[in-house]
């Protein structure tokens, strides 16, 4: 059966209203004709350089992304900028681009109940429920069916994510034992303060600043609170399109719905120290 763009839109903002997504955000079609036929979706956490060439060599006539590539006002599409050649190269590809942002992150299969589910936290519910749908909303909070310690429970995290330069990066512990969990895809900052996680014994989130990061161990050293673990905002997110490929392959039959393999994690390299052996001179002449 011949689908369209249109076809995939209208799947795709059943299983994630747009009316669910952030004030500020901007889900939805970014370019492409709706009427366009489509066989082959492309799903990625960012519309970059190497998810939009995989997307055109791999002939997908829509590339589906969980991250806006505009979201802010744009005046120019020049192809001397980055967004401007990113769009001109899947327009003159003949591929569409849509964006599934905190829309996906809501619902009850979003990017936080995956990374949930991959943690085996049973029973979880969002952290900040939506005004008019109480199963639905920003981040999980749930309990272990048996309690581990810190160090067991961030390996287990470690586990289910893929690789990055960052790692698992943990303030806490690790002989804490840890029992009730909360987890937020992508940047949970936000959330710090949420009563589900202050009361969570580990909060597991991405894109953590000094700052934040800093009061919540305070916070947590006189008052009680969770324990943190920082990891990828690409990872952390990118363990939903297998959820979401599913979910599409299920509303559209026929479809042909494939994940990227491209990590789109910005970081190349970590040094964690380096031994001052080498003069400073001769490092830098
Ligand atoms: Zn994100």
């Amino acid at each position: 059966m011949l689908r369209t763009v249109a076809d995939v839109v209208s799947a795709a903002e059943r299983l994630w209203p747009l009316r669910g997504a952030e004030e500020w955000d901007a889900p939805g079609l970014v370019s492409g004709d709706p009427l366009a036929p489509v066989e082959r979706v492309l799903l990625a956490v960012d519309a970059v350089a190497t998810t939009v060439d995989e997307a055109v060599e791999r002939d997908a006539q829509l590339l589906l992304v969980h991250h806006p590539l505009l979201m802010r006002g744009v005046t120019t599409v020049a192809e001397s900028t980055a967004k401007g050649a990113l769009l001109s190269r899947l327009i003159r590809g003949g591929c569409a681009l849509y964006a599934a942002h905190t829309n996906a992150d809501v619902v009850e299969s979003g990017t936080s109940a995956r990374l949930a589910e991959l943690l085996q936290v049973a029973g979880s519910r969002p952290i900040a429920p939506s005004s008019e749908h109480s199963e639905r909303g920003l981040g999980r909070a749930g309990r272990l069916a048996e309690p581990m310690t810190l160090e067991a429970f961030a390996r287990r995290v470690a586990s289910i994510l893929p690789a990055t330069v960052g790692g698992v990066r943990v303030a806490g512990d690790p002989d804490r034992i840890v029992r009730t969990v909360a987890v937020c895809g992508g940047a949970g900052d936000s959330l710090l303060g949420a009563r589900l996680v202050r009361e969570a014994d580990v909060y597991v989130t991405a894109d953590l600043r000094h700052h934040p990061a800093s009061e919540a161990v305070e916070s947590a050293l006189v008052a009680g609170g969770p324990a943190l673990v920082d990891v990828s905002h690409w990872a952390s997110e990118s363990l939903w399109l297998a959820t979401a490929a599913d979910e599409l392959r299920a509303a559209l039959p026929g479809l042909e719905v494939v994940v990227s393999d491209r990590r789109t994690d910005p970081w190349s390299f970590l040094i964690v120290h380096e031994s001052p052996e080498t003069p400073a001179r001769e490092r830098h002449p």
